[in-house]
């Protein structure tokens, strides 16, 4: 595909996303995302996220396999899950689970500093190369177990989590502002789960609400042995 189709791919892409998002306002709320997330969504370059082989499908809505047993999110679950995360030019995001660095990518467009864990080596390692070649310096990487957030960075304006742990991790939690907001799907592996909104009160309380049923990979402890090939 030339930059031409892969552009017009793009914006047929946009229309899919603006579709569902019609379609899943009574679960979510949000029938129309901010033009600002669908202006992230339609600068960022997904088949750079993705091989070669796959570029052509880089701009249907569907997930893609990234190796090591891991995929990109569908794009209308990225734009929705970014829009719920309400993010302002100011705001320092913490993300768990890089993987390509395609939701990272997103999140750089319309936040001030994103700070992304990824507990497979290899994948924090490609990610940081594809995203400082795409200049986006404002994306910072750590190899890690996300269940324990990023202590040092805390605390955020907003958390999103992009694979399924079985509850809601407390430091993740804990490393949230007051009035910050957290986007996270839970549930078992291999069973559907349930895509959560939550905010933090000023008085430390977590408020959630469930927005969509979600499938994605299942958040791993950090002591389990990876493919880290
Ligand atoms: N946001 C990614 C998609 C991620 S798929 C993108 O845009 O491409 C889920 C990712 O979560 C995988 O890369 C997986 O390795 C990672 N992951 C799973 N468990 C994790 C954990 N405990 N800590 C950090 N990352 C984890």
């Amino acid at each position: 595909m030339d930059e031409q189709e892969l552009s017009l791919a793009r914006e047929r892409l946009l229309e899919e996303i603006a579709a569902e998002a019609r379609h899943t306002a009574d679960w979510t709320g949000r029938a129309v995302l901010s033009p600002r997330v669908m202006a992230a969504m339609a600068k960022v370059p997904r088949h750079e996220f993705v091989s070669a082989p796959d570029h052509a499908l880089a701009y249907v809505n569907r997930p893609l396999s990234i190796g090591h047993g891991q995929t990109i999110s569908q794009p209308y679950i990225v734009a929705i899950m970014t829009d719920l995360l309400d993010i302002n030019e100011s705001d320092r995001v913490l993300e768990i689970g890089c993987g390509s660095g395609y939701q990272a990518a997103v999140l750089a467009e319309i936040a001030k500093d994103v700070y992304s864990v990824e507990v497979v080596p290899t994948l924090a390692e490609e990610a940081r190369l594809r995203l400082a070649r795409l200049n986006y310096a404002n994306v910072h990487i750590r190899i890690g177990d996300g269940y324990a957030g990023w202590p040092d960075q805390a605390p955020f304006d907003a958390v999103i989590v992009t694979s399924a742990p079985p509850s809601i991790p407390d430091a993740l939690v804990d490393q949230l502002k007051a009035g910050g907001r957290l986007v996270i799907p839970v549930g078992r592996a291999g069973e559907t789960q349930t895509l959560y909104r939550c905010e933090r009160t000023a008085d430390g309380r977590l408020v959630r609400s469930s927005k969509l049923p979600v499938a994605f990979v299942p958040m791993v402890p950090g002591d389990t042995e990876v493919d880290k090939g």
